[in-house]
């Protein structure tokens, strides 16, 4: 079909007239059967067919469209944070008439829309503390005890920002795009930080703090664009309309597709370097004659764009006349044989619209990384995992780490066949390697005595070993599972064992606790093992006769502790994960009560302090 209006018309009406007209059809079910490929998403074009339907109620999905710095969720966090250095205005200029354009952004679209909310009744608590800061980062006399992430989670308390945080925000169409941006924003200042050393505020160099982050790393960010957040599980999510370009759409299928760009025009597409490798350094004749493949290109591109239509493929353009004229040569007499959809043959009624396919990627799930968080605290596992919000500082876990890699190293090395290299030589050297790359990237050193305290367990564990490695079967294993709705995921330490059964065994670099007082975490300990042994027979057909826990740390005593297996146990175990995978699936992030212990540590005390809590009955 063809869709346009003429020069002195708005084609984007025409666009919000053929929509209606498909979905009053009758057989157009949800938008994201519709997808608009454009030849760039970020064009005036684009932008403003995108921002006038979205005006109009139908929510536009658009992927990697680099809105992002347009957000009012991050115009308004920018100017939050201008707002709390009241010096910014004079710090930023490095000359009496320097000037960077992103400075009119900071003005105009940040600090004035959160002045003029910050203005309103409703945010009067937000006003007084943001007064009570600024004051004091303005003559900043000593050290604070955080910096930008921190003022950042600290905001998110009032509502200003915690009304995209919510679990119903999370749920509607855009599945919580302001608050994956929020996240995103979170994890930039917190790369910054790590960045620029920056883990308070220094009256000496807060500056120059100010000026690294909005002269430099917020505007090189703008220029070279952030992409918002994309569920790579749904390409095309339920309630929206696509806008992609047409690269973007290889591989996919839409039962309506509307192909924007008719003022398209060949392009080269290669460079120089292109020309001379192909003709000095191909040693098979050229493909295509070089002059030709920008037609050629042309074609395949609009090949693939016209071949994503599985009912309906429409042709769509603002006609323009003279210079610029639109649509170009190229597409002229193809789009003027086109019927309009106008005409009254057209009939979307008759048309049974495909359904977009379901992707069914599955997702993965590991004991520690996902069970363990959400049992601990369901809100956490939200904002952490699931929106992925970047904490401030990450825990150190640095001791068990170096263990754990150094144990890892000495098991490999027997794995090769190369038992006669673990030597206490060489576990020193392991050692060494390890400390030295872990405290590179965590920035956290210990000191001497820790450093010889975990040097210490390892040695002991090789002592205890003697020598004795012949049962070792495998060490660091990644083992998944594909069960029906999702990935089971495990990284079992050391796999070992003789004959046809095999023990799985998980190292705990601390001394090995009171048992009886520490009743629930063994608890806790059994169940991961409990999936680690259900992975290892699933996967491999090995049974399992006996699960350990190690503790490294236990210098007399026994260090083990053993579990023998027990199947209705593990079946238990299994279904409880599958219920919590579901629960994850269908965002059921209730709890029964906050976990007063960890709250104080956690980044989002200030959001959850604030936060309505409706708690989920024991009984669920
Ligand atoms: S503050 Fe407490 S309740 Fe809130 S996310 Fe953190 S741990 Fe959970």
């Amino acid at each position: 079909l063809r869709l346009s209006a003429k020069p002195n018309g708005d084609w984007r009406k025409e666009v919000l007239a053929f929509l209606y007209r498909l979905r009053d059809g009758g057989t157009l079910t949800d938008w994201n059967q519709v997808a608009f490929l454009f030849r760039s998403v970020k064009g005036d074009k684009a932008v403003s067919l995108a921002n006038y339907l979205e005006g109009n109620g139908i929510p536009v999905y658009s992927p990697r469209s680099n809105q992002f710095m347009d957000r009012e969720e991050i115009r308004l966090m920018i100017g939050a944070l201008i707002f709390l250095f009241p010096q910014f205005p004079d710090v930023r200029k490095w000359a009496d008439d320097a000037h960077l354009d992103i400075w009119d952004y900071y003005d105009q679209r940040c600090f004035n829309p959160f002045v003029s909310e910050l203005r309103k009744p409703e945010h009067a608590r937000m006003l007084a503390w943001a007064k009570k800061l600024a004051k004091r980062h303005m003559s900043l006399g000593k050290n604070t005890d955080y910096a930008f992430a921190g003022l950042f989670y600290e905001m998110l308390q009032f509502p200003l920002f915690s009304h995209y945080l919510t679990e119903e925000a999370m749920k509607g169409v855009d599945k919580g795009r302001a608050a994956r941006n929020l996240a995103a924003f979170s994890s930039l200042l917190t790369k910054f930080e790590y960045l620029h050393f920056v883990n308070v505020l220094n009256p000496e160099y807060l500056d120059r703090n100010l000026q690294n982050l909005f002269n430099q790393f917020f505007r090189f960010l703008g220029d070279g664009g952030i992409n918002e957040y994309e569920d790579d599980y749904e390409y095309a999510p339920s309630g929206c309309v696509s806008f992609l370009t047409i690269h973007q759409s290889k591989g996919l299928e839409f039962p309506v597709v509307v192909v924007g760009s008719m003022e398209a025009t060949p392009r080269k597409q290669h460079t120089e370097l292109d020309e001379i490798l192909e003709q000095n350094y191909l040693s098979r004749p050229p493909f295509e004659p070089l002059e030709q493949t920008k037609f050629f290109d042309f074609r395949r591109l609009y090949y693939t764009a016209f071949s994503r239509a599985q009912n309906l493929l429409v042709l769509a353009c603002q006609e323009k006349e003279g210079r610029g004229a639109t649509p170009t040569k190229y597409f002229r007499d193809l789009f003027s044989s086109l019927p309009s959809w106008r005409e009254p043959a057209f009939r979307p009624e008759a048309i049974p619209f495909e359904l977009v396919r379901e992707i069914n990627l599955k997702r993965e799930y590991s004991f520690t990384s996902h069970i363990t968080l959400f049992e601990t605290c369901a809100e956490q596992y939200r904002f952490f995992k699931e929106l992925e919000f970047a904490p401030v500082r990450v825990g150190a876990m640095m001791f068990g780490t170096l263990v754990h890699q150094t144990i890892e190293d000495i098991h490999k090395a027997v794995l090769r066949g190369e038992e006669h290299k673990v030597t206490p030589e060489q576990i020193d050297t392991w050692f060494s390697v390890n400390y030295a790359m872990l405290s590179k990237k965590d920035r956290v050193y210990l000191a001497p005595q820790t450093q010889e305290a975990a040097r210490k367990q390892v040695r002991r564990y090789v002592e205890r070993e003697g020598g004795d490695w012949g049962r070792l079967r495998e060490a660091e294993v990644e083992i998944s599972l594909v069960k029906n709705d999702y990935i089971l995921k495990g990284s079992v330490d050391l796999i070992r064992g003789e004959n046809d059964t095999v023990e799985v065994v998980d190292f705990k670099t601390e001394k090995k606790p009171d048992l009886e007082k520490e009743r629930e975490r063994m608890k806790q300990y059994r169940r991961q093992l409990e999936v680690y042994a259900h992975l290892v027979e699933e996967r491999t057909g090995q049974k399992v006769s006996k699960m350990h826990l190690y503790y490294t740390g236990e210098s007399d005593g026994n260090p083990y502790v053993s579990f023998t297996k027990d199947h209705g146990s593990i079946k238990k175990t299994i279904a409880a994960f599958d219920d919590i995978v579901s629960r994850i699936e269908t965002g059921d992030y209730s709890m029964p009560s906050r976990p007063a212990k960890i709250c104080p540590e956690c980044d989002m005390h200030h959001y959850c302090d604030q936060k309505s809590w409706k708690y989920r009955n024991e009984g669920n």
